[in-house]
């Protein structure tokens, strides 16, 4: 008998939770409604709610856009968004989610109680991606956005440098920064840095990987876009080669599953749980 089995801890983080239930409500009470920017990485979640009437923008639509509401979604968006709203009279609809949130406020303290130093104010993250432009943002766009230890070189190692980090990063990744940076700075108390790797994606890591290896074959379900799906799969494949990448039930192959018995389901925080459970069926089919 073959075991097919969703993981418990995969799909909707909190913060997209909040946001969708955010947007469900709004579209309860009208048949159309704005949000700045997809809702969710993931393309499917996002057509079904456009056809409930949800309408993405970008920020130069929005630009356009007069006394009308604008949800603002989980990652967050920087002080220049809030300001369009205003001068607009768009009101927010703000999901930004806490943890985003909380880390902005932080970035913008130190910013402020420091610029006069002339810190280097380092953010881990993707340059351009939605939650680090809003913490760039937080800073008067001075922040350095660091992707990858090449961009280290761009410091001055005489300076005070504070690093943050995007919430959805790889702590190990980042640690290998923390010590790269310890290794080259000339003293030792010009250096301060802050793990603000979210908790819930953090989390997320450890448990994906004991799924992952519990398992005889991994079916990892995420779009192609999100950075956590990525990275979460990147976990998978490293303690089970038999895993898949798979934006939804159409791309599982049946050769993947010939001869296993014991199937995992797994996704990104980003993923919901309706897909998932599509894809379990059309494991069961074949
Ligand atoms: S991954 Fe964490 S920080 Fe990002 S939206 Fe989800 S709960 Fe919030």
């Amino acid at each position: 008998m073959r075991n097919i089995e969703i993981d418990q801890f995969s799909g909707f983080c909190f913060g997209v939770v909040n946001a969708i239930r955010k947007v469900e409500d709004k579209l309860q009470e009208s048949d159309s409604f704005y949000c700045l920017g997809d809702i969710v990485h993931n393309t499917i979640e996002v057509e079904r709610l456009r056809n409930k009437g949800l309408k993405t923008l970008t920020h130069e639509e929005m630009a356009q856009l007069h006394n009308t509401s604008v949800l603002f979604r989980a990652h967050g968006e920087p002080p220049s968004t809030y300001e369009l709203a205003k001068q607009n009279h768009i009101e927010v609809i703000d999901a930004t989610c806490p943890v985003v949130l909380n880390l902005q406020k932080r970035i913008k303290r130190i910013y402020e109680e420091r610029k006069d130093e002339q810190i280097q104010l380092l953010i881990f993250g993707k340059s351009g991606h939605a939650e680090v432009n809003g913490l760039v943002g937080q800073t008067n766009n001075t922040a350095i956005v660091i992707e990858k230890k090449e961009d280290l070189d761009k410091l001055d190692f005489g300076k005070a440098i504070v690093m943050f980090s995007q919430t959805t990063k790889s702590k190990a990744a980042y640690m290998e920064l923390v010590e790269m940076i310890q290794a080259r700075i000339e003293r030792p108390e010009l250096f301060e840095y802050h793990n603000t790797i979210c908790q819930q994606f953090g989390n997320r890591m450890p448990k994906i990987k004991e799924f992952a290896s519990t398992h005889d074959c991994i079916i990892f379900v995420s779009d192609a876009k999100s950075s956590n799906g990525k990275a979460l799969f990147k976990a998978c494949e490293e303690v089970n080669p038999a895993s898949h990448f798979v934006s939804g039930p159409q791309d599982v192959e049946a050769a993947w599953i010939e001869g296993k018995n014991n199937i995992g389901i797994c996704g990104a925080t980003s993923t919901p749980a309706w897909l998932m459970e599509q894809v379990k069926d059309k494991i069961a089919q074949l």
